[in-house]
């Protein structure tokens, strides 16, 4: 069985984002970038579920310009057999993924997808919905444990206000979430090794779909500045304020 992993190049969880002067977007030049944190969780149960002799190959792909390859160059260190680059210089909405995500399984016939439950610079958590809906498959979102057996796919879903456990049939789109594991780091020989391993290169055109956005960003602005809190002396007062200064109640 084979296990795809799309994961997308980010700015890094640790850098705080600032808006270009322009206001078109976020400033991206001379800043730090990584694997978007969930990619690195559903890498590690990529490589689980090999190592648990369920996966036989485990496949990277990543969509975006050409240093996307230093995130699928991350994810073969970590233990994945080879990597899928689609090289698209400029905006991937979750759509366009979507579809390139949906030709590479028509092609791949991957059993799995393990994606993240949401990239950590646009938030969207949609491309995993997105893909299960184009290919017709079942799906696990935000999933906190997992259970292969057979054709049976038994997962526990993180939702509001609890767990929810379910069950559906091979072949699945799963999402992770925070739960779900401990990723590994990358050994040096393991890094040394990720430079002999394969990656394969794409174009949206040879994949036959367009990645033209859909979505126009007018302007991005930072968000307002946090005022100071203040600290009352009794119940009452703070019920004053909620109804009369906050009027929340
Ligand atoms: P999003 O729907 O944008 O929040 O992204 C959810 C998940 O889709 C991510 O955690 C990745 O697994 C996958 N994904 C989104 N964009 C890309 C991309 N450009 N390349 C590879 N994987 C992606």
């Amino acid at each position: 069985m084979k296990v795809l992993v799309p994961v997308k190049r980010v700015i890094d969880y640790n850098v705080k984002a600032r808006v270009k002067a322009d206001q078109t977007g976020i400033e991206l030049a001379n800043v730090k970038m990584s694997m978007n944190p969930f990619d690195e969780i559903s890498v590690e149960e990529a490589l689980r579920l090999r190592e648990a002799g369920i996966a036989e190959e485990v496949v990277a792909v990543s969509i975006g310009e050409q240093k996307c390859q230093e995130t699928i160059r991350t994810a073969l260190a970590m233990g994945a057999d080879r990597g899928i680059h689609v090289l698209h210089d400029g905006e991937t909405e979750p759509l366009a993924v979507a579809k390139i995500l949906r030709a590479l399984a028509e092609k791949e016939e991957p059993k799995v997808i393990i994606l993240g439950k949401q990239a950590i610079d646009d938030d969207c958590n949609q491309t995993g919905q997105m893909l299960a809906a184009l290919l017709g498959w079942g799906q696990a979102t935000f999933i906190s444990r997992l259970e292969i057996a057979g054709d049976t796919v038994s997962a526990t879903r993180e939702v509001d206000g609890g767990l929810q456990n379910i069950e559906l049939a091979l072949p699945v789109i799963l999402t992770t979430d925070l739960r779900l594991n401990e990723p590994r780091y990358a050994s040096l020989p393991n890094i040394m090794k990720a430079k002999r391993k394969p990656i394969d290169q794409y174009t949206p055109e040879d994949l036959e779909v367009d990645p033209a956005p859909r979505l126009r960003v007018l302007r991005v602005v930072e968000p307002p500045g946090r005022e100071a809190g203040v600290k009352v002396e009794t119940v009452t007062e703070l019920v004053d304020k909620l109804r009369n200064d906050a009027k929340v109640i």
